[in-house]
Formats: C-alpha cells, sequence, structure tokens
C-alpha cells in the first residue's frame, strides 16, 4: 500500500473502512463448485482461517463433493446445472475433471503408444468438453462470471490430463474474457518444475502422500491453489491471468447488426433464444485467423479472391471456389457464411454452430497453437507464495513454460 493511501486511511474515523471486507471483497458472492480440490481450501489450517472469513464477509460459499463428475454436476439433456447457486451468487469457480479422467474407459500409456492413446481418447474427452462448454455456457446466460479449473495432474494419467487440458481448453476458447476465466493448476504446477532436483521431490512437494495413486495437493499445493484463485479472479486482462492471447471484447468484438443479419432465413432456422443469449459471449470467428473464405487459400482477401466472378463446379453459384464445400471447422464455415452470404450448409447441420452448442457429430478440430514463451524459474520461499503468484506475469510464465510434452 502506498504511503499517500496510508495517510488518508489515517484521517478516516477507524469504523468507516472495513479492512476486512477490503481484503477479502475479491471473492465477493462467489461460489466453488464441483470436486474436492475446493475442499482441500478447508483442510490446510491458514488457507481454512482465511476461507472462513471469507464466509462469514463477503458470502464466498464451497458447495463441492469428494467424487463430483461432470454428469453429477450438470445435466446436459435437461441443460440444468445440479448444484443450487443462490441468486446473489455472481461468480462460479468450477473444479470438475479429476474424476472423469480417471475413468478406465480412458486409455493410457501403459496400454497403448501415445498417438494411440490420444487416437483413442480424443472422441471421449471432446464429448465431456462439449458439456463442460454447455454448462459454461448456461452460467453464462445466467450473468455468472465462471473460472474454469483445468485440474492439477496426480502422479499417474498424466498423458490423460494433458490431452484433456488440451481439447478443453481449446473447446473453451470462444468464450470471451472476462466472462470465463482459466485457473490453469496443471499449468502452475508444471511452472515450478525446476525448482526441484527431480520428478519425485515435485510430485513430494505438490501431492498430498496418502491416497495412492496421489491425485490431491499438498498443504503447499492448497496454498498455492488458494493465491492462484485470487491472482484469476483479480485479473483485468487474459495476460494477467495466463491465459495468453484469449479473446475478449476487445480483441474478438461482436458482429455489427448489419453482418449478423448476413445469414440467409435458412440458416436461422433452429435459432432459439438459447443461442442468440450465447452469442454475446462467444467470440465471433475473424477473417484474419482464417485463410480465404472463397477459396480456402491462404495470403489474400476475399475481396481480392480469383474466385469472386467464377462459378462453383459445385454449387454453380458465383464467388467461392468448390474446395469451400470441403471445410468441416464449424467457426471457419461460419466465417464463410457471413462473406459469400450463402449458406452452402444449410440443410440444419450447421444451425448450432452459432451459439457456440456443437451437438451434431462433427467436433472442430484442434488447431490453436498456444504462445509457448520460455519461462524464467527461481526458488522462491514458501512465504512469498502471493508474491510469487502475482509477479509470475512479469516473469512471462505464459502457456507453457516446461510444457506438457515433456510428459508425453
Ligand atoms: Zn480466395
Ligand atoms: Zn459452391
Amino acid at each position: 500500500m502506498s504511503g499517500e493511501r496510508l495517510s488518508t486511511l489515517a484521517v478516516l474515523p477507524p469504523a468507516a473502512i472495513d479492512h476486512e471486507f477490503e481484503e477479502n471483497k475479491w471473492a465477493l458472492n462467489m461460489t466453488l463448485i464441483g470436486d474436492a480440490h475446493w475442499k482441500s481450501l478447508h483442510k490446510v489450517e491458514d488457507t481454512k482461517n482465511v476461507v472462513l472469513r471469507m464466509e462469514k464477509k463477503v458470502n464466498f460459499k464451497i458447495l463441492c463433493n469428494e467424487n463430483e463428475t461432470l454428469s453429477s454436476l450438470y445435466d446436459d439433456t435437461r441443460d440444468m446445472l445440479l448444484v443450487n447457486l443462490s441468486q446473489a451468487c455472481v461468480k462460479v469457480g468450477i473444479s470438475i475433471g479429476t474424476m472423469d479422467l480417471s475413468d478406465p474407459n480412458l486409455i493410457t500409456l501403459k496400454d497403448a503408444p501415445m498417438d494411440e492413446v490420444k487416437k483413442r481418447n480424443e472422441p471421449k474427452l471432446m464429448s465431456k468438453a462439449r458439456i463442460f462448454k454447455d454448462l459454461v455456457l448456461n452460467l453464462v446466460r445466467q450473468n455468472k462470471q465462471v473460472i474454469v479449473m483445468i485440474p492439477p495432474h496426480g502422479e499417474e494419467r498424466i498423458e490423460v490430463h494433458a490431452h484433456w487440458e488440451e481439447i478443453l481448453l481449446n473447446k473453451l476458447k470462444d468464450i470471451r474474457f472476462p466472462n470465463i476465466k482459466i485457473l490453469n493448476m496443471a499449468q502452475t504446477m508444471r511452472s515450478s518444475m525446476s525448482e526441484f532436483r527431480n520428478n519425485k521431490e515435485y510430485l513430494d512437494m505438490w501431492l498430498l502422500p496418502h491416497h495412492k495413486p496421489r491425485k490431491y495437493l499438498s498443504d503447499y499445493g492448497t496454498r498455492r491453489l488458494f493465491y492462484a484463485l485470487r491472482k484469476t479472479v483479480t485479473a483485468r486482462t487474459p495476460h494477467q491471468a495466463d491465459m495468453g492471447n484469449w479473446p475478449t471484447s476487445q480483441t474478438h468484438p461482436l458482429p455489427t447488426p448489419q453482418i449478423s443479419n448476413l445469414p440467409p432465413p435458412a440458416y436461422n432456422q433452429g435459432f432459439s433464444s438459447k443461442s442468440m443469449a450465447n452469442m454475446s459471449a462467444i467470440a465471433p470467428p475473424r477473417l484474419e485467423d482464417y485463410p480465404c473464405p472463397r477459396c480456402t487459400r491462404p495470403g489474400h482477401t476475399p475481396d481480392t479472391c480469383k474466385s469472386k466472378d467464377k462459378v462453383c463446379r459445385n454449387c454453380n453459384n458465383v464467388g467461392h471456389f468448390v474446395e469451400v464445400h470441403d471445410v468441416t471447422d464449424e467457426r471457419f464455415r461460419q466465417l464463410i457464411v457471413s462473406v459469400l452470404k450463402i449458406n452452402l450448409w444449410d440443410n440444419g447441420k450447421l444451425s448450432g454452430g452459432f451459439d457456440g452448442n456443437h451437438h451434431g457429430d462433427y467436433e472442430p478440430e484442434i488447431k490453436r497453437g498456444r504462445n509457448d514463451q520460455p519461462a524464467l524459474h527461481k526458488r522462491i520461499p514458501l512465504d512469498q507464495l502471493a508474491e510469487m503468484e502475482q509477479s509470475r506475469d512479469q516473469r512471462g510464465d505464459g502457456w507453457g513454460g516446461r510444457g506438457r510434452n515433456d510428459y508425453y
């Protein structure tokens, strides 16, 4: 606190400033839901003391169950959250996935080599990620900010966790900050690796020793979780939250009314009020992120495309080449429709595309790269953890540090 601020406080009557409230108001009307990771905040002596004060002072709540899974938290067929949030709740932190990822139907490197593991697990993880996204959008429609925790990894199934992290982040990445914030505990853990002499030391420090195989956070890990949560909640930009180049309303403004009217009537069939409500949270696809929507080739804009006055051999419409019909990426398709002003996929399959609820059999490919930046690491004493979470910004730990690839 600056000297100036201190002297200002000193002249005010003591009752005018509620220091305890000021200290904890970042968690005002916030509820944490999901699995046992949040519960650990109640188990470690010092985080427990802070959390108890927050619960009294700022209506902070932890409502979670030891073995919560995605399907016990959210009913996707009825689009219904299965936890009772209070009316006052404005921020929801979700920790889910640790139990889901223990599912024996998800294979590991013990069963098959990496490419086979990824191939076999991908459809299952994609389907879970789609449901998770529906849950997030459900909360966003209720005007709640959603903090999604990427679960800390345990000592086993690290490859499944890493795959889930990749798929889930890709799935959620068109929901704009700050409607969504990501608390990436797997990344927080990885970014500390170089502080340890070996993998055993690293896992011993982060994980609770009992309950083998170890998958829950130690006291140290729990404190780190608390400070990482505070840092994510108070972040004003994706960068401050270690979310790299996540879309915001500045980088991905909503289309002007003129553009949003572009899809022809056929396209609008199947538009529900729900999908309209989602649109305010979903980042629209941008021309600059895709190749030419008239011919799918890079290096020019659709205004200068050679196809502009040519007839398509597939559909006989003017203004695009036949390759466009082969596009499967849902968001690229949206862009194509808005540029061509024709819906090439108007047989009802695409109508979900605008609301981000992809219930069709198609799942968009993973294509976004991570903003991998080299991390600078140094050993920092335990009592400076809060500062450490703050200073990670300045040290430039972006998406990555020692990347997940170290585990593959
Ligand atoms: Zn072109
Ligand atoms: Zn065509």
